[in-house]
């Protein structure tokens, strides 16, 4: 089968890495508009349940996706700098563009053509290719030519955020609210390499406006926001990645959602199909996934109509828990003035069960987390656990191409 991946982020790499290991006879290009190694962002977490889909999948990439990540066992709650809570947990990141380096090394090696430097503008220079998926990311240019028939949705977020890192490493994910003369601001933070941090900062419009943002360059923005958590920056600085190119880069989320996932021979996949909010950190390991449950369904199925409905169904049931869960943990952002002044340690069980309910233990647990040597031993457990499974899944893996079903598409 000819197939083109519009687009060269996680899902379009991943996916043709997983197509190839179906099917070496799969004739795949990816056609991505920046040069190599070029990307936006900075680290993003991922979970066990994203790591045992990828040893699954294709153990060689995962094995070296899984040497990389910088790990936490506590996040870490701060209000105005005194006031602080522990929410404990466990979970691990990688910096983007080392994972997009991975990917795109596993790929050229399995004979994928990747083509950087290459905007797509329409899908006429693929009339011969049987399939064309749409990976173009959450502004997705395939997905706007064909926006009548995906049925697109497309809602903007109130809050501004940025997207910067720092050399602070924290030990924690680190959530910190710090109040101004215009409202509240906070960041949350995470180790992605032993000396880079991921710092996203968000705060209400009024709260951006009332700080003067709107008005101020590159540089006296990054310095403004050093001012203000610099308690907590112990006299590091912030990295802005748009520094040369004279821009802040603030935004407002973008929640996308398509009616339909297929026309013709063209499929959405990744964040060009749906997205969900980055206080859930979920967005890649949903693409990876989403390239793992179309890889399968094209092996499943000759006929490609049948092959794209089963991929759509099955991976629309999958991820609408956690769209579900971004929603709810986007309107707990954009309401914290409702929350910030409940004690410290009620305002950070409400961060931590913005996502939905809990049962009643989850709050016994929280209350024992904020118990030092009962939170070490939390953190010991935690650990072990996570330590077991990394071995059981290393070994489930060891010294095979892949390991069949891959099964994480639906989890
Ligand atoms: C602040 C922030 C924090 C985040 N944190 C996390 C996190 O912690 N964990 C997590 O799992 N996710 C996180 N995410 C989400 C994650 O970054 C995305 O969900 C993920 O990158 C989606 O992958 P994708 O391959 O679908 O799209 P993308 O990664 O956006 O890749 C799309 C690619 O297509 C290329 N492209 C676009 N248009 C064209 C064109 N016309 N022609 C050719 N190429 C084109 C782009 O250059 C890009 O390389 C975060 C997002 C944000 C904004």
């Amino acid at each position: 089968m000819r197939i083109v991946c519009v687009g060269g982020g996680p899902a379009g790499l991943y996916f043709a890495i997983s197509a190839k290991l179906r099917n070496r006879d799969h004739d795949i290009t990816v056609v991505e508009r920046n040069p190599s190694g070029v990307t936006y962002g900075w680290g993003v977490t991922f979970s066990d349940g994203l790591l045992d889909c990828l040893y699954r999948n294709d153990p060689q990439s995962a094995r070296r996706i899984f040497d990389s990540p910088a790990s936490w066992g506590n996040q870490e709650v701060h209000v105005r700098g005194t006031r602080r809570a522990h929410l404990g947990g466990y979970g691990f990141a990688i910096g983007r563009k080392h994972l997009l380096d991975i990917l795109v090394e596993r790929a050229t090696g399995l004979g994928v053509d990747i083509q950087f430097q290459r905007e797509v503008k329409d899908l006429s220079e693929f009339a011969d290719a049987d399939l064309v998926i749409a990976c173009d990311g959450v502004h997705s240019r395939v997905r706007r030519l064909y926006g009548e028939h995906f049925q697109t949705g497309v809602d903007v977020g109130r809050n501004k955020y940025i997207w910067l890192g720092t050399h602070r490493v924290f030990d924690s994910f680190m959530f910190a609210f710090e109040e101004t003369t215009a409202g509240w601001i906070w960041f949350y933070s995470y180790p992605f390499n032993a000396d880079t941090t991921t710092f996203i900062v968000e705060c209400s419009p009024e709260t951006w406006k009332g700080l003067g943002f709107d008005g101020l360059g590159p540089d006296e923005s990054i310095k403004l926001l050093e001012d203000i958590f610099a308690h907590h920056l112990d006299g590091h600085s912030l990295m802005n990645p748009m520094r040369d190119f004279g821009k802040t880069p603030w935004l407002e989320f973008t929640r996308v959602t398509n009616a339909v996932w297929y026309h013709d021979n063209i499929v959405l996949m990744g964040d060009a199909a749906h997205t969900t909010h980055f206080s859930i950190g979920s967005g890649t390991t949903l693409a990876m996934q989403d390239a793992v449950g179309l890889a399968d369904s094209l092996e499943a199925h000759d006929d490609l109509r049948v092959a794209l409905e089963d991929y759509t169904e099955k991976r629309r049931a999958a991820i609408i828990g956690l769209q579900n869960a971004a929603v709810s943990s986007t309107e707990w952002f954009e309401n914290v003035p409702s929350y910030i002044d409940l004690p410290i340690t009620q305002f950070a069980y409400s961060l931590w069960k913005r996502r939905g309910d809990y049962p009643l233990w989850r709050y016994q647990l929280h209350l024992a987390t904020q118990v030092a040597t009962l939170r070490r031993l939390r953190r010991s457990v935690s650990v072990l656990r996570h330590g077991l499974r990394g071995r059981r899944r290393m070994k489930l893996a060891d010294g095979r191409d892949r390991v069949s079903p891959a099964r994480c598409a639906l989890e």
